[in-house]
C-alpha cells in the first residue's frame, strides 16, 4: 500500500510540522464538544435545563450569545470544527455506497491535534463519535487508554480523560471529549420517575418516547408532528434531562482539573456540532434545515488571558474556533482557514477588529437531506437559500422564532446577503480543488466498512 506519493506527501507534511513555532508557556487544551446541544437548552443562555457547571465555566471564562455550527449534523460540523474552514470543503461527492462518509478532511491537511503532537503534546482521546472519526478530523489524536476497574464514581462518565488528569506528569497535552448525549433517543436513564410525566396524557407508554430517535427515526418523524402539546413538553423534558446529565460529566471534568491544579495553565472550551428541532418549523431531530434550533449551539471557553464573566453578542460560528485556539497556543504553521481567530474579543469590553457588522458567516450541508442547501447569517439577518432557487430572510432580532420570511419585502437585503453568498461559495469551491476524498479505491472501501459498522452500532442503520 505504500507508494511513492504517500511517501512523498508524509514527507511534505513533516516539513511543514518542523517549522511550528516552539510556544512558551506551553498551555494544555481541553475540548468538550457534546452532540445535538442547541444553545438555547442551558441555563446560561435562557434555557430551563440546569446546567451549573457548564454556566460556571462561562462565569469564570467567556461566552458567545449567538454561536453558530456551520452545518446541521455531525460530519459536516466536525469537518469545519476540526479545521476552520467551512464544510462543503470537505464534502466527499463521489459517488458510492449508501451512508458512504459524506465529509472527509484528507490526510495532507494538517490539524492542530497533529501540530500540538509534533510540538511535544500529548493529543488523547476520551469518548468519540463514529461519525466524527469517519470524517477523519481525528488526525494527531491517540485514544487515552481505558482505566482498570471498577471505575471511581467521581470520574463517571469521564473515565479515561478524568484519570489523565488525575495522574498528569507535566507533559503538555491536548484531550477532546466528545459526548454523544443529548442526541435522540432521549433515554434520560436515572431520572425518569423524577421527571413524574402523567401516564393518562399521553397516548402511547412513556417508553414509546425515549426510545425515539435515529433507529426509530421514522417513528419519530411520523407521530412527533400529531403529538399533543404534553407530549411534546415530555420529549423537550427528556432532552433537557440528558442535557443535565452531560453537566453533571462537565462537572466531574472540571473537578478533576482542579483537582491537578491545571486550571491556570489550561484553556477549557465546551461547544456543540449541532442543535436539535422539536417542531419549531415543523421538523424535529436535525440535519434538515438551517433554523436556529437545529444551528445554534452553546460556545463557551476559559483559560489565560480569558476575562472572567465576558459576553459577546456580535455572531460567531464555529469555523472561529480552531484559529482562535491556535492563535491562543501560538501555533503558526498551519495554513490560513476561512475561519478567524477571536483572540481579541475575549479580554473582555468593546468592539475590535473582527467585529465587523457586514462580516457573515456560512451555513451548509451538501448531503442527501438538503444537498445544495445553504445559509448566511450576519449581525442582523439570516438569509436561507432554498432548493428551488428561492430565498428566505429572516430578521435575527426582531424575529429570533424566524416565522416572518422577509425577502419579498426587504429587497436590498436580499441582494446584499446574496451576493455575501455567491462570494463564499466561490470561496469554498476553490478550496475544494485542493481537499481530496480518498487516495485510492482500497481507502474508500475501508473507510466505507468502518462508517457502516459504526453506524449499525449506532442504530442509524439496520
Ligand atoms: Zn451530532
Amino acid at each position: 500500500m505504500e507508494s511513492g506519493f504517500r511517501l512523498t506527501l508524509a514527507a511534505l507534511c513533516a516539513v511543514s510540522l518542523v517549522q511550528c513555532r516552539p510556544a512558551s508557556p506551553r498551555t494544555n487544551l481541553l475540548l468538550i464538544v457534546t452532540d445535538t446541544l442547541r444553545a438555547d437548552a442551558l441555563a446560561c443562555y435562557g434555557g430551563s435545563a440546569h446546567t451549573p457547571n457548564i454556566c460556571g465555566l462561562a462565569d469564570r471564562g467567556v461566552l458567545f450569545e449567538v454561536a453558530y455550527a456551520n452545518a446541521p449534523w455531525t460530519p459536516p460540523s466536525a469537518a469545519s470544527i476540526f479545521t476552520g474552514n467551512y464544510p462543503t470543503a470537505y464534502a466527499n461527492l463521489s459517488s458510492g455506497p449508501s451512508y458512504a462518509p459524506s465529509f472527509w478532511v484528507s490526510d495532507e491537511e494538517v490539524l492542530l491535534g497533529e501540530a500540538l503532537r509534533a510540538r511535544g503534546y500529548d493529543v488523547g482521546l476520551g469518548s468519540m463519535s463514529v461519525l466524527v472519526r469517519n470524517a477523519n478530523v481525528l488526525q494527531g489524536f491517540e485514544p487515552l487508554p481505558q482505566p482498570p476497574d471498577p471505575i471511581d464514581a467521581a470520574l463517571s462518565g469521564v473515565a479515561k480523560t478524568g484519570e489523565y488528569l488525575r495522574s498528569h506528569d507535566g507533559t503538555p497535552f491536548f484531550l477532546l471529549e466528545w459526548f454523544m448525549d443529548p442526541h435522540a433517543p432521549y433515554e434520560a436513564s436515572g431520572v425518569l420517575e423524577q421527571l413524574e410525566v402523567d401516564p393518562s396524557r399521553l397516548s402511547r407508554p412513556l417508553v414509546f418516547y425515549t426510545t425515539l430517535g435515529h433507529q426509530t427515526e421514522p417513528r419519530m418523524r411520523e407521530h412527533a408532528p400529531e403529538m399533543s402539546d404534553y407530549e411534546l413538553s415530555v420529549l423537550r423534558r427528556l432532552y433537557f434531562a440528558e442535557v443535565e446529565r452531560i453537566d453533571e460529566k462537565v462537572g466531574n471534568l472540571l473537578r478533576v482539573l482542579d483537582e491537578a491544579g491545571l486550571r491556570q495553565s489550561t484553556y477549557v472550551v465546551f461547544t456543540s456540532d449541532h442543535g436539535e428541532g422539536f417542531g419549531e418549523h415543523g421538523t424535529f431531530l436535525h440535519g434538515v434545515s438551517f433554523h436556529d434550533e437545529l444551528t445554534r449551539v452553546p460556545w463557551i471557553m476559559a483559560g489565560p488571558e480569558i476575562a472572567p464573566g465576558t459576553r459577546v453578542e456580535m455572531p460567531v460560528s464555529l469555523v472561529d474556533l480552531m484559529p482562535t485556539l491556535r492563535d491562543l497556543l501560538a501555533v503558526d504553521c498551519l495554513n490560513d482557514p476561512q475561519g478567524r481567530s477571536l483572540r481579541p474579543l475575549l479580554r473582555g469590553g468593546a468592539g475590535t477588529a473582527t467585529d465587523e457588522p457586514g462580516h457573515a458567516h456560512y451555513l451548509a450541508s451538501p448531503d442527501k437531506l438538503i444537498r445544495g442547501m445553504d445559509a448566511v447569517v450576519d449581525r442582523n439577518y439570516k438569509l436561507i437559500a432554498m432548493l428551488n432557487g428561492r430565498v428566505a430572510l429572516y430578521d435575527r432580532s426582531e424575529d429570533p422564532g424566524e416565522l416572518h420570511d422577509l425577502a419579498g419585502e426587504r429587497p436590498d437585503v436580499v441582494s446584499r446577503m446574496r451576493a455575501e453568498l455567491g462570494r463564499i461559495r466561490g470561496e469554498k469551491d476553490a478550496r475544494r480543488g485542493q481537499n481530496f476524498a480518498f487516495r485510492t479505491e482500497a481507502d474508500k472501501l475501508e473507510v466505507h466498512e468502518r462508517s457502516l459498522r459504526g453506524l449499525r452500532a449506532l442504530g442509524y442503520v439496520e
